[in-house]
C-alpha cells in the first residue's frame, strides 16, 4: 500500500508542477495575437509567421515533454496498483441483493453528489437516468413519466425542496469553512430554533460562542482592544437569549475577558485556542441540518462503500475457503462471518436469541417476558406451546400473551 501512496504523491506533485496547460494557453495566445496582426495588416503576414516559428516549436516541445512525463507517471502508478491487487478477482455477485434495486443505488449516488455540492453533476446524472428510462419505455407518453427528481423523495420533504436545502447547506458550509463567516449558519439555526431545541441541540449556542471567540481573536489573531470590544458588544447583543439555558457557559466567556492580556495562561485557554473548533462546528452543523431533513449526517453511499472496502479482504478469504471446502453460503440476508467494522459504522443493536442462537429478524423479533428475560418469538412459541411456561433463565412462569415485543 505504501508503494501506491508514494506513486500517488509523486504523480500529484508532478501534476502540480507541470506547466502543460499554461504552455498550451500561452501558445493559443501567441497564435491569436499573430492572427489579429495579420488580419489588421496583411502585408505583415510573412514576417509575423516567421517570428512565430521558433516560439511555437519550443512550446510544442515542452508540451510533449510534459505529456511524456505524465504518461510515465501514470504507468508507474498503474503498475504499483497492479502489483498490490494482482490476481484478485472481486467476490462474485451471485448474492448481490442490490442488483435489483437500481433506483435505490441511483438515489444514493444522486444524494451523495448533492451532499458534496456537485449540483450540476447531480442534475446531469438525474437527467441521464430520465433519458435512459424514456428509452427503456418508449410507449409511455412523454407527459406521464415521473420526473427523475422523484428519486430524491424523502418522507417528510418534497423532492423539489431537497435540492434547495442542500444548496443552502453547501452555501452555509462554504461560508463557514472558506471565509470563516458563521453568520449564515447562525441565521439558519435561529430560523430552526424550535426544531433544534426539540432535539435538545445546542447548535445555535455553539455557533454563537465560536463567533464570539472569532471576533475576540480578530482577523490577525492580534491582541487588539478593538477585537475585545467587538466580542464584548456581540455578547451583550446576542447572549441575552442564551442566558436561561447556558448561564455557566456565558459566564465562562465573560470571566475569560478578565484574563484578557494573558488568555493563553488562563483556565479558559482551551475555549479560545481549540484548533479543531471550526471543523467540529461544521460537522455539528451538517449533522443537525441533515437530521432536520430526516437524513444521516454521513453520506450513505460513502459509508456503504467504505464498509464494503473494509469487508472486501474478509469476503475474498471467505470465498476462497468456501470454494476449497465446496460449501455454499445459505443464509440469504446474513454473512457467515463477522466483519470487524469501526464502532461508528454499527447502526443497529443486534439481538441473538439465547435459546435458539439465531439472530432476531422482523419476522422473528425479540420478546420480553414479564420477568424481564428476552428470547426470540419462535423460541417463545416452541417453549410455551401457547400455555403458561417457565422462563428458561429464571424460576418465573408466564403466559406467552404477556410477552412484549422489543424494538431495537
Ligand atoms: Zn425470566
Amino acid at each position: 500500500m505504501e508503494l501506491v501512496q508514494k506513486e500517488h504523491d509523486r504523480l500529484l506533485k508532478r501534476l502540480k508542477a507541470s506547466h502543460g496547460i499554461k504552455n498550451v494557453d500561452a501558445t493559443i495566445d501567441l497564435l491569436q495575437s499573430a492572427r489579429d496582426t495579420i488580419a489588421s495588416d496583411p502585408n505583415q503576414a510573412a514576417i509575423t509567421l516567421a517570428k512565430l516559428q521558433n516560439p511555437v516549436k519550443s512550446s510544442f516541445d515542452s508540451i510533449n515533454d510534459n505529456l511524456k512525463e505524465t504518461h510515465s507517471g501514470l504507468n508507474k502508478y498503474t503498475k504499483s496498483l497492479d502489483k498490490l491487487f494482482k490476481d484478485r478477482p472481486l467476490p462474485t455477485t451471485e448474492h448481490d441483493a442490490l442488483s435489483q434495486q437500481e433506483n435505490l443505488i441511483n438515489r444514493a449516488i444522486a444524494m451523495h453528489l448533492l451532499r458534496e455540492g456537485q449540483f450540476s453533476v447531480a442534475a446531469t446524472f438525474l437527467a441521464e437516468i430520465a433519458d435512459q428510462k424514456a428509452m427503456d419505455n418508449p410507449d409511455s407518453t412523454p407527459l406521464s413519466p415521473k420526473p427523475a427528481t422523484s428519486l430524491l423523495d424523502i418522507d417528510e420533504v418534497p423532492s423539489s425542496e431537497i435540492r434547495k436545502q442542500f444548496a443552502s447547506m453547501y452555501y452555509i458550509l462554504h461560508e463557514m469553512k472558506e471565509k470563516k463567516n458563521l453568520l449564515p449558519a447562525i441565521e439558519w439555526s435561529r430560523e430552526n430554533r424550535e426544531a433544534l431545541e426539540a432535539r435538545g441541540s445546542n447548535l445555535e449556542f455553539e455557533l454563537s460562542r465560536l463567533q464570539f471567540v472569532w471576533l475576540f481573536h480578530g482577523e490577525s489573531h492580534a491582541q487588539d482592544v478593538r477585537n475585545w470590544q467587538a466580542a464584548v458588544s456581540y455578547a451583550q447583543r446576542e447572549f441575552q437569549a442564551f442566558m436561561p439555558r447556558y448561564l455557566p457557559e456565558v459566564q465562562q466567556l465573560m470571566g475569560a475577558m478578565a484574563f484578557c492580556p494573558n488568555l493563553q495562561g488562563s483556565p479558559y485557554s482551551t475555549i479560545f485556542n481549540n484548533p479543531s473548533a471550526w471543523d467540529d462546528v461544521a460537522q455539528f452543523f451538517t449533522r443537525e441540518f441533515c437530521s432536520l431533513l430526516g437524513l444521516s449526517a454521513d453520506s450513505p453511499l460513502y459509508v456503504a462503500a467504505t464498509a464494503g472496502a473494509i469487508a472486501l479482504p474478509t469476503l475474498l478469504k471467505l470465498q476462497t475457503i468456501m470454494k476449497a471446502k465446496r460449501t455454499e453460503w445459505t443464509s440469504e440476508n446474513e454473512l457467515p462471518v463477522e466483519i470487524p467494522l469501526p464502532p461508528s459504522y454499527l447502526f443497529h443493536s443486534i439481538f441473538v436469541c439465547p435459546v435458539s442462537k439465531e439472530q432476531a429478524t422482523d419476522e422473528n423479533p425479540p420478546m420480553m417476558m414479564p420477568c424481564g428475560h428476552v428470547i426470540a418469538e419462535e423460541s417463545l412459541h416452541r417453549l410455551s406451546k401457547s400455555n403458561r411456561f417457565k422462563c428458561p433463565y429464571c424460576p418465573n412462569e408466564s403466559h406467552p400473551k404477556d410477552a412484549r415485543k422489543i424494538f431495537l
